[in-house]
């Protein structure tokens, strides 16, 4: 036990409930100081997530200041804003999340080797993942490249119950000084629509809270059943509290477990879902490659398409491409920072297959454009269905969007829920997409709807054709 403040060192673990490094630093005896950093890692992020990320700051610093805590803001190059904070408390102790993306992890390396050899006591904790990437292995010592052998391996281990919420901040007698979230004016890097996206999220740990209670409680039932559909609210939608930390997923784990043990029929496959987040992190952590290059080697030898200002490429940002479940599914994310599962394969399956280009443009664009962009999960998603990632369906299985559309909309009600163009009374969020989109595109929403693009039968042609040459140049 000590009286010298430990330093909390916020990342992507923005909560107060199961957070065991905040656990420890108040175990630790002495008062407790918590601070957020604006550094490059976090200057680099797209802008609908800097946006989520204002907001979910916002909140914590609200939860903290209610229990006595106040969240400090600096920004500047981590470990020299760390040092600086250190000297200023006169800290012994910095403790942290532990990250999992290689930048943040070669930052942090350097920062606790930096911190220890001043004699501060540097330590990172779990949180983030239900299951450490290193702790898995398949039976020959190696990491799992297919998923099903991955959720076996995991299924029945045992994962920590989630720790109490902290109800009373250990505040030290004068806090350091904190720059303010309006300064750092996160929200201004959407230059446009940033109003129509904010109004779409519920951020905040208590928010998320209570999405999981109602997810149990009245969804998880007919999740199976029910979470391809991309016109219901039929999943839990906690990707974004996620990614930010503001729910652990330890507490998502408890919560499905609970369920399944009460019989909800699709409480077994929420945890799957869970179960494919840390898939991508498993991944992330054994192929790092996955982020920037093809998963596969040989797909180098495809030939994408790279010329990312097209005019077809920006039809298929604006949602324009002629195919109602396309363009429903490019608007959604614009204006919600959000899009259905369901979406998310079928228009990166349309970008990277009828129009061959390469995923990155398409990962790029969901990465500016969501908020529960999440860098592990949005590359594994797009390699996955490129066909350059790891457990890839077949390459000839080409989803055909009218088909999806049938399938998965067949009343229309997605489509026509997104889509303003033609319709007497458009919904809000139909026409929220004009209000959202820059000047620069000259959208309206009197305008026809678009004729399709491309043929359908051509793109997958050509997607097919493409590939033979891939396969081709590698000799196959
Ligand atoms: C091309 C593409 C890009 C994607 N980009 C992202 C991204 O940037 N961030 C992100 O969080 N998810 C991403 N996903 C995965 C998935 O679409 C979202 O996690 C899901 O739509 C979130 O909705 P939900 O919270 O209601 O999920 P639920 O259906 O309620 O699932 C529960 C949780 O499981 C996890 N999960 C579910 N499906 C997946 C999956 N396929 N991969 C990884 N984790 C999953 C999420 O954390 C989710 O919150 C992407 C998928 C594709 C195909």
């Amino acid at each position: 036990m000590s009286n010298a403040p430990t330093i909390l060192w916020f990342r992507k673990d923005l909560r107060l409930s199961d957070h065991p490094a905040l656990q420890a630093a108040i175990a630790a005896g002495g008062p407790v100081i918590g601070v957020f950093i604006r550094d490059a890692l976090v200057d680099q992020i797209g802008a609908a997530a800097k946006l989520r990320l204002d907001q979910s700051l916002s909140a914590l610093a609200d939860d903290m200041a209610a229990i006595g805590g106040r969240l400090i803001f600096r920004s500047g190059q981590a470990g020299a804003v760390l040092n600086a904070l250190i000297d200023e408390a006169q800290a012994k102790s910095v403790y942290w999340s532990r990250a999992y993306v290689p930048d943040e992890q070669a930052r942090d390396a350097q920062i606790k080797s930096d911190l220890r050899d001043r004699g501060v006591n540097a330590r990172s904790f779990g949180g983030f993942l239900l299951f450490e990437p290193w702790d898995v292995a398949t039976k020959t010592g190696g990491f799992f490249k297919v998923y099903t052998p991955f959720w076996r391996a995991v299924c029945t281990r045992d994962v920590a119950q989630p720790l109490p919420a902290v109800t009373r901040w250990p505040a030290p007698d004068h806090w350091p000084a904190s720059e303010t979230l309006t300064d750092w004016d996160l929200r201004g890097a959407m230059r446009r629509g940033g109003d129509i996206v904010a109004a779409h999220q519920t951020p905040g740990a208590n928010a998320a809270q209570a999405r999981l209670d109602e997810f149990i409680d009245l969804k998880v039932n007919d999740y199976k059943a029910k979470r391809d559909i991309p016109a219901l609210d039929a999943t839990s939608n906690l990707s974004d509290a996620l990614a930010l930390g503001e729910i652990s997923p330890h507490t998502c784990w408890a919560a499905g477990q609970q369920a399944a043990m009460a019989g909800k029929q699709g409480a077994e496959h929420y945890l799957k879902e869970l179960v494919w987040r840390e898939f991508a992190y498993h991944l992330l952590h054994h192929s790092p490659h996955i982020l920037t290059d093809n998963w596969r080697p040989d797909w180098a030898a495809f030939p994408w398409r790279t010329d990312a200002n097209a005019d077809d490429i920006l039809r298929w940002k604006q949602g324009r491409t002629g195919y109602r479940f396309i363009d429903a599914a490019m608007r959604q994310m614009y204006v919600t920072g959000k899009m259905h599962n369901r979406a998310r394969m079928l228009v990166a399956s349309f970008l990277c297959k009828h129009m061959q280009v390469d995923w990155r443009i398409g990962l790029e664009w969901f990465a500016d454009c969501l908020t529960d962009w999440d860098p592990a999960s949005n590359a594994m998603g797009w390699q996955w269905v490129a066909g350059s990632g790891p457990d890839a369906a077949p390459y000839f299985r080409i989803f055909n969007p009218e088909g999806q559309r049938e399938k998965f909309d067949p009343d229309n009600i997605y489509t026509r829920h997104w889509l303003a163009e033609g319709q007497r009374s458009p919904t809000q969020d139909a026409l929220g997409f004009f209000n959202a989109t820059p000047k620069s595109w000259d959208l309206r929403a009197d305008a026809p709807y678009p004729e399709p693009m491309l043929d359908l039968a051509q793109g997958r042609a050509a997607a097919l054709a493409a590939y033979e040459v891939m396969k081709a140049q590698n000799g196959k």
